[in-house]
Order: C-alpha cells, then structure tokens, then sequence
C-alpha cells in the first residue's frame, strides 16, 4: 500500500500530537494545521487523501472549512466535536462529513475511524475496476454501466433514469454518507435551481421501487428526517 496522506486540523497541541503519532504508527503520511486558514492552505498544496477536522478552530470553524473543501473536493472527512449534540451531528453530517468522533475519543478509536471509511471508500467506486470491463463498477450487488448511464442489481437491468442513475453512482461513490436534497440536486442535476426538493425525493421514490422489482427485501436507501438520503451496503 502507498502511503496515504492525513491532515489533521487540530489546534489543542496534546490533541494534534496525540492524533499524529497514532496515524503515523498506522503508516500514514500526515501534515498538520492548526487553523482553518493554514488548513485550506495546505490542502490545495498537498491534496491528502484524508482530512480530520476539528470544529472548534480559533479563525473559522471546522464547518466552514467542510464547506470550503465541498466546492472543489470529495475527500473524506472525519469531525472531531467536543460535544455529543444533536447540531453537532446534525450540521457536521449535512455539510458533507463521512463521520466524526465526539472528545474526548481513544487514538486507537480514532484510527479504526480513519481506516474504517477509507475502506468504505475504497470497496466504493474507485476500486471498483476488479474484474469489470471498461466503463463498468461493481459495488456490492449493484454494477453501474458508465457509459450507458445505466446499472444492475444482481446482475438485472434496472432500466434507471439519467437522474436515478446520477443519484446511484453518488451513493455508491460514498456509501453511508447523507446527502441532504441540495446537495443531490447539486451533483445531478444539470440545472439544480430549477428543481424542487421534492423533485429528488420523487425520483428517489422510483430509484426504490425499481430495486424492490429485483429484490422485495432489499432497502439499502435510508431516509434521514430533516436531513436526506443514504445509501448503505452491507458489510462484505
Ligand atoms: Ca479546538
């Protein structure tokens, strides 16, 4: 494995330190800041593979450094909160996150964390070439046909729509991530300001159903009140 790189924004030295010598035990590359401001910075000059992102940052909060990165990157982030609270979570989980950890957490949690979605991640669309021809990506039970804007669900055509299959593709790319109705809007809709929120959960509604045709039992799209979607896969 190459070795991947972690920054880590953190601006409690005994916290940053701690977090560094647990990743770098755990063979990662990683780098450092301890503002918002130098974290941005940093980014677009080392692209790292991985971003844990405390909230409470002296300059700007750890939000708004989520929703800085959003505009130009996917890359995974992990929030660190210094309290269990439902906005925390909330906020954190709408703006993009793949997860976080609530202080004061274990480093070995920590890491099993970092390890746990790059794994997610990587079982996700980038690895997706094993096996498959061109254009094609299987994630779990579920293959998508790039070129033809289409997919399968255990090997049968789900006959989907441009927009279901834009809204398939950007969950298996991120399993278990919420996207909230804007956000979907945003990255398959050609025209996201002439859409409704209820537009998405109307092809949702149809995405669903045409799984169901294949597999009655099988409901891996997870609605988050107030919040949106999420697709889950099942453990492999
Ligand atoms: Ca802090």
């Amino acid at each position: 494995m190459s070795e991947v790189s972690v920054l880590v924004v953190e601006d409690e030295p005994t916290i940053a330190e701690t977090i560094l010598y647990a990743l770098e035990i755990e063979g990662y590359r990683v780098t450092h800041a301890e503002t918002g401001g130098a974290a941005l910075e940093i980014f677009a000059d080392d692209q790292p593979a991985f971003v844990i992102l405390d909230v409470g940052l002296p300059d700007i909060t750890g939000f708004e450094v989520c929703r800085e990165l959003r505009k130009s990157s996917d890359v995974p982030i992990l929030f660190l909160t210094a309290r269990d609270g439902e906005i925390d979570r909330v906020v954190g989980l709408e703006i993009g996150a793949d997860d976080y950890v609530v202080k004061p957490f274990s480093p070995r949690e920590l890491t099993a964390r970092v390890n746990a979605i790059l794994r997610r991640n990587k079982r996700g669309i980038d690895s997706g070439s094993s096996g498959a021809g061109d254009g094609e990506i299987s994630v779990g039970r579920f293959t998508l046909y790039l070129d033809r804007y289409q997919g399968s669900l255990d090997g049968v055509e789900l006959n989907l729509s441009r927009y279901e299959f834009g809204m398939l593709k950007v969950f298996l790319e991120h399993p278990g991530r919420v996207f909230s109705r804007d956000q979907l809007m945003g990255l398959v809709w050609d025209e996201p300001d002439a859409a409704l929120d209820r537009t998405v959960d109307a092809h949702i509604k149809t995405l669903r159903k045409k799984l169901h045709a294949v597999d009655a039992d099988f409901d891996p799209i997870n609605t988050h009140r107030g919040l949106g979607y999420a697709l889950l896969l099942p453990r492999s």
